[in-house]
């Protein structure tokens, strides 16, 4: 797991990260939102910043547990509790991701997993990528989802909202963004003109263990 500091150089890294998704197609607009781990405390986009104008001083300090401070001109990403509870759940993983990929949230819309369709959904832990029951955005109800259905997988989908993921190091949850989305959109292909074959648990089970070290650096 890559360990981060509070650094204009870590939060330089959150913005180029949110710029690169609006640039990939991956976010549109501001939903999408990225925590970072530090010493004592997470780096979390600010509310309602667009990623063209944010600077490293923008980017909020938020607390491990409890509410944060509101009171100031920059808040938290309304969606902070998920990666407050996300990063207490998962003290493995060093950075969140979260957004609104188009054949992500098609998926999402339909209130289903994505499941063994591909082998590359190893790359999120196990044999297939969860979808969360649906919950208000921002709400307590559905951070405790998001931490839930994470516990044992690097990605989920929310129901009617969008998918999050999670990385042992920034590249590593973002490349695990890209990877979804593009499995998505495989996924939605494939049931346009039938039901795609499905891996076996034992299959899963062959790649998850030869997956250990694959994608970008931890
Ligand atoms: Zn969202």
């Amino acid at each position: 797991m890559t360990r981060y500091e509070d650094t204009t150089e870590t939060r330089q890294a959150i913005i180029d990260a949110c710029r690169w998704m609006n640039d990939r197609g991956i976010n549109q607009g501001t939903s999408g939102n990225i925590s970072v781990r530090v010493p004592g405390a997470i780096l979390i986009t600010p509310s309602g910043v667009p990623y063209d104008r944010m600077t490293p001083d923008m980017i909020v300090r938020l607390v491990t547990e409890g509410e944060p401070d509101m009171s100031g001109d920059l808040r938290p990403s309304t969606e902070w509790r998920f990666h407050q509870y996300l990063m207490a759940a998962r003290p493995d993983v060093s950075a969140a991701v979260h957004a609104h990929p188009a054949h992500c949230t098609a998926v999402a819309m339909q209130g289903q997993p994505i499941p063994a369709c591909h082998y590359m959904i190893a790359a999120f832990g196990g044999n297939d990528v969860p979808i969360t029951p649906y919950a208000l955005f921002g709400s307590a109800e559905l951070a405790g989802y998001v931490a839930d259905a994470m516990r044992d997988r690097h990605g989920c989908l929310m129901a009617s909202h969008g998918a999050t993921v999670v990385g042992e190091s920034l590249d590593r949850a973002l490349w695990r963004m890209e990877e979804l989305e593009n499995l998505a959109r495989v996924y939605l292909l494939s049931r346009m003109s039938g039901e795609p074959v499905l891996l076996t648990d034992a299959q899963m089970e062959e790649v998850i263990a030869a997956f250990s070290n694959y994608g970008p650096g931890k």
